[in-house]
């Protein structure tokens, strides 16, 4: 909502994070975005922030204390029948409330397909703004609003976004751009208990149901510690073999840049870059791969990049740790062979 008089900024404190439950726990990205929001509420002391975890869903007993070991200082639960499945009316209606109760000063999710539907409907309720799949988050030391980067423009330029007017200042961030933080086993805090109300169980949508994607989309290229990634210098779906047994050898997974999808030589899961994941990986080897912004975006915070690549000036060459010049289908194979034996 617009700050006014009656309603200034300083009575808005506290960094949310709106948590979110996948097969029953809680989804990384929340934990991610937890070591993320004690750095931003550290540098709001002045303003007495804290990290507060909002949880909503179904028989959610117990997850609280995984929260408060990965640095939340308050969670709120919310835990009723009518939120075993999602449904954006519903989670929509009750998060807004809560945030005209509590009036967080900023509140954060994951860019994940229920964040992405969430997010949007509730800061249009609130009257506020939203900055989608941020690769950055900090605090203006002056000014103390957040500072929101993102990619704009087809990934030409880095925008910095601010939200001076409006509150609270929302986000979304995709899973990977943050790590997650050491856990503290013997973190605590305090847990409130809300309710969802009858009128907002009232909707014309009733989900029946919710089923995972299944097959390659299980590919989990956000927990492997190394990705081996290819590019167009594969030159086609066959070609991806020699990525395959690479990351076999190093027990890691396989990434893509957008070229080799659009080509069809290998399925969308498996694309890193700004239309695809963002990943941070100990080791991350591109192979065949230049280096268009759009694809470092996505991987450019791994810890170890190694390149494979016949141009030696390919924009990839300058970032990577280790750069080797040649063809792919001569270095790659030497390499596996070495590892294996
Ligand atoms: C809005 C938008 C979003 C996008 N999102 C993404 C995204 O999420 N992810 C993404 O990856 N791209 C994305 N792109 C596309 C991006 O701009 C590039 O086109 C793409 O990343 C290029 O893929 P590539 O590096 O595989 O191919 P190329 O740019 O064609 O590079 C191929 C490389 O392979 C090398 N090579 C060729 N043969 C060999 C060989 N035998 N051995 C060794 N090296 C060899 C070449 O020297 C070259 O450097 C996006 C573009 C737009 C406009």
């Amino acid at each position: 909502m617009k700050l006014s008089e009656l309603d200034r900024a300083d009575n808005y404190n506290d960094v949310w994070v709106l948590g979110e439950i996948a097969e029953g726990k809680v989804h990384r990205v929340t934990l991610e975005l937890l070591g993320k929001a004690k750095d931003l509420a550290e540098k709001r002391i002045s303003a007495g922030s804290k990290v507060v975890c909002l949880l909503l869903g179904h028989q959610l007993d117990g997850l609280e204390k995984e929260l408060f070991s990965h640095h939340a200082d308050k969670v709120i639960i919310v835990d009723d029948e009518a939120l075993k499945f999602f449904n954006d009316s519903i989670h929509a209606s009750v998060v807004t409330r809560l945030v005209n109760k509590y009036k967080p000063e900023i509140m954060i999710s994951g860019a994940t397909s229920k964040g992405r539907s969430l997010m949007p409907l509730v800061a249009v309720k609130l009257e506020t703004g939203l900055t989608a799949d941020c690769t950055g988050l900090e605090i203006d030391e002056d000014s103390g609003l957040l500072l929101q980067t993102r990619p704009a423009y087809g990934g030409n330029i880095i925008a910095t976004i601010k939200c001076e007017d409006y509150r609270p200042q929302m986000s979304t961030v995709r899973q990977g751009v943050f790590k997650v933080q050491p856990e503290d086993v013997s973190g605590t805090g305090e847990l409130i208990s809300e309710f969802v109300l009858d009128e907002e169980k009232q909707t014309s949508l009733t989900v029946l149901s919710e089923e995972g994607l299944d097959g390659e989309s299980r590919i989990n290229l956000h927990d492997a510690n190394v990705i081996v990634t290819g590019g167009r210098g594969v030159k086609n779906a066959d070609g991806f073999k020699v990525i395959h047994d690479l990351a076999d050898a190093v027990g890691g997974a396989v990434g893509a840049s957008r070229a080799t999808i659009d080509s069809g030589w290998i399925s969308y899961s498996h694309q890193v870059g700004q239309t695809g994941l963002t990943v941070q990986p100990e080791v991350y080897i591109a192979c065949g791969v230049s280096g268009q912004i759009q694809h470092l975006v996505g991987m450019q915070s791994s810890d170890f990049i190694i390149a494979i690549n016949k141009d030696p000036d390919a924009p990839i060459m300058h970032l990577a740790d280790v750069a080797i010049v040649g063809d792919l289908f001569e270095v790659i194979p030497e390499i596996t062979k070495l590892l294996s034996n």
